[in-house]
C-alpha cells in the first residue's frame, strides 16, 4: 500500500492534520491509532442509558482563539456551556477557582470583608493570581489566606494527581487554576465556551469524512511499517516511545476512570465536584451537565490518578518538571536529526499539557508549515521542469 502521509494518533492533533492535508493539499493520508476509536482522549459515546459519556475523562471545550473556534465550527454545531466546579473544603462546597465567593464561604463575615479589601488593594478586581505567587505576599493576613487556600484546595489534590507537591511542578500547573479576584464562578473565562452539540465523536466523523483519508484502528503504527510506503510521517504519540526510550523513559501520569449510573435525574450541584482533602479520587463529574441532556438516570465519573506504566495504562499527563523537560529536549534533538521526514506534534509528542484548543492550534500551525513547504517544493519542481 502507498500513501503520501502516515499520521500516527487520531486525537485532535492527528485528525486536524489529516483533514487539512487531505482537503487543502489533495494528498492521501493513512491515519492510524492503536485504540479502537478515533478522537484520542476526547472520544465520547452514547452509553446504554443514552447518556453521552466521555470515555477518557470529562472534556470541556474553551478557547480564546477565534481561528481554532472557526476551524472547528466547520465540523460541529455548539451548545453554549460554562463549566462550574465546586471543591469540598471543611465540609462545605466552595467555588473553584478560589474567588471572592469562596472567600465569603470559608471565612467569618467581617474577616472575609477585610481580606477582600486587602486582595482588591493589592491585585485589583479581575486579577488572576497563581497560588504560588499569592504565597509570596508579606502581609500577615494575606499570607494566612494564601496558606489556607494552598493547604485546603491545592496541596491534597496536587499530591493525589501528581504524587508531588505544587512547588515541585512547573508553576504553570497550579497556575491553570489561579485565585480569581472576582465573583465570576465559571471555571474558565475564555471568550468561547461550548460543547459540540452532537458530541466530539460526531465532530471527528465529519472531520475525517474525506476520500483522501483512510483510518486504521486497533493498529500500532509499527505493525504496518513494513507494508505501507509513505513519503512523510506525523507522529502524535509519546515522543520517547518513537525513539524506543533511547534517552530513558519520559514519565506520564495516568488515571483510572470509574463510572457509575444512578437512578436520579441530577446528583450534584455542579458539573464537577473536587475532593482535595478526602478520598483517593480527585474529582467527580456528572456527564449530563456537559451534554445538557435531561433523562431520569445520571452518569458520574470519578478520577483516580495513578502512575503510568507503558503497555498497561494510558499516558494522559506529561509531568512538567525541570528534569523531564531536560529529557524531552534530548528527544527533540533526535527529532531534528530526521530533517522533517517525521514531524512531531500533540500533547504526547510535544510533552506539553495542551488543552484541546491548543492541540488544534498547534496542528493548524504545523499544517501551515507543511503547506508552505509543499508549495515551495511545487514551485521548485515546476521551475526545474520548465527549464
Ligand atoms: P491524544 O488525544 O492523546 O491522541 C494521541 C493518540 O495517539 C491516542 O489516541 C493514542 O492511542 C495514539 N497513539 C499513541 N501511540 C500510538 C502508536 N504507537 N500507534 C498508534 N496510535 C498511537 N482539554 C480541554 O481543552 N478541556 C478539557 O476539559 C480537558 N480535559 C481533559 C481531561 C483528561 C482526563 C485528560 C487526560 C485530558 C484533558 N484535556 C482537556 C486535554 C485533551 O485531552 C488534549 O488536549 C487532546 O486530547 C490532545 O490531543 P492529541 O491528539 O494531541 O493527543
Ligand atoms: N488543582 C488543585 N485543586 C483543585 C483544582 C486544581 O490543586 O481543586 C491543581 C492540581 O495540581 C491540578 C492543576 O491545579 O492538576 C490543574 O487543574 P485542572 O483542573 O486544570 O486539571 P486538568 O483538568 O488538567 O486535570
Amino acid at each position: 500500500m502507498r500513501t503520501d502521509w502516515l499520521i500516527v494518533g487520531a486525537g485532535f492533533t492527528g485528525c486536524t492534520l489529516a483533514e487539512r492535508i487531505a482537503s487543502q493539499l489533495g494528498q492521501a493520508v493513512v491515519l492510524v491509532d492503536r485504540r479502537s476509536n478515533v478522537g484520542g482522549n476526547a472520544y465520547d459515546f452514547y452509553n446504554d442509558e443514552g447518556v453521552l459519556v466521555h470515555q477518557y475523562g470529562p472534556h470541556i471545550f474553551h478557547t480564546n482563539s477565534t481561528k481554532v473556534w472557526e476551524y472547528l465550527s466547520r465540523f460541529t454545531e455548539w451548545r453554549p456551556y460554562s463549566h462550574r466546579v465546586l471543591a469540598v473544603v471543611e465540609g462545605k462546597k466552595i467555588p473553584v477557582p478560589f474567588n471572592l465567593n469562596s472567600l465569603a464561604a470559608v471565612m467569618p463575615e467581617r474577616y472575609a470583608a477585610k481580606l477582600e479589601n486587602l486582595l482588591l488593594e493589592k491585585f485589583g478586581i479581575g486579577a488572576k493570581v497563581p497560588i504560588l505567587k499569592l504565597r509570596e505576599v508579606t502581609h500577615d493576613d494575606l499570607r494566612f489566606l494564601a496558606d489556607y487556600i494552598y493547604d485546603n484546595v491545592f496541596y491534597g489534590y496536587t499530591v493525589k494527581q501528581w504524587e508531588c507537591r505544587p512547588e515541585e511542578l512547573d508553576p504553570s500547573v497550579t497556575g491553570r487554576v489561579p485565585v480569581h479576584i472576582s465573583r465570576d464562578d465559571r471555571y474558565f473565562q475564555d471568550t468561547y465556551q461550548a460543547m459540540p452539540r452532537l458530541g466530539y465523536s460526531e465532530l471527528f466523523r465529519r472531520q475525517l469524512d474525506h476520500p483522501n483519508i483512510q483510518v486504521l484502528l486497533d493498529t500500532d503504527y509499527r505493525r504496518i511499517l513494513s507494508d505501507l510506503k509513505f513519503s512523510r510521517m506525523i507522529f502524535t504519540g509519546p515522543i520517547n516511545t518513537f525513539f524506543d526510550d533511547l534517552h530513558g523513559p519520559l514519565p506520564y501520569r495516568s488515571i483510572r476512570f470509574e463510572f457509575s449510573t444512578l437512578d436520579v435525574e441530577q446528583y450534584q450541584e455542579a458539573g464537577t465536584v473536587n475532593y482535595p482533602n478526602d478520598y483517593e479520587f480527585t474529582r467527580v463529574t456528572e456527564q449530563k451537565y456537559l451534554s445538557g441532556q435531561t433523562m431520569p438516570k445520571t452518569i458520574l465519573v470519578k478520577e483516580f490518578p495513578q502512575r503510568h506504566v507503558e503497555g498497561e495504562t494510558e499516558p494522559y499527563y506529561p509531568i512538567p518538571r525541570p528534569e523531564n523537560r531536560e529529557t524531552y529536549s534530548r528527544y527533540l534533538q533526535e527529532a531534528e536529526k530526521l530533517n522533517g521526514s517525521v514531524l512531531f506534534a500533540g500533547r504526547l509528542a510535544d510533552y506539553k499539557c495542551y488543552n484541546m484548543d491548543q492541540a488544534v492550534g498547534r496542528a493548524l500551525r504545523v499544517f501551515e508549515e507543511v503547506a508552505t513547504g509543499s508549495s515551495a517544493e511545487r514551485r521548485l519542481r515546476y521551475a526545474t521542469a520548465s527549464r
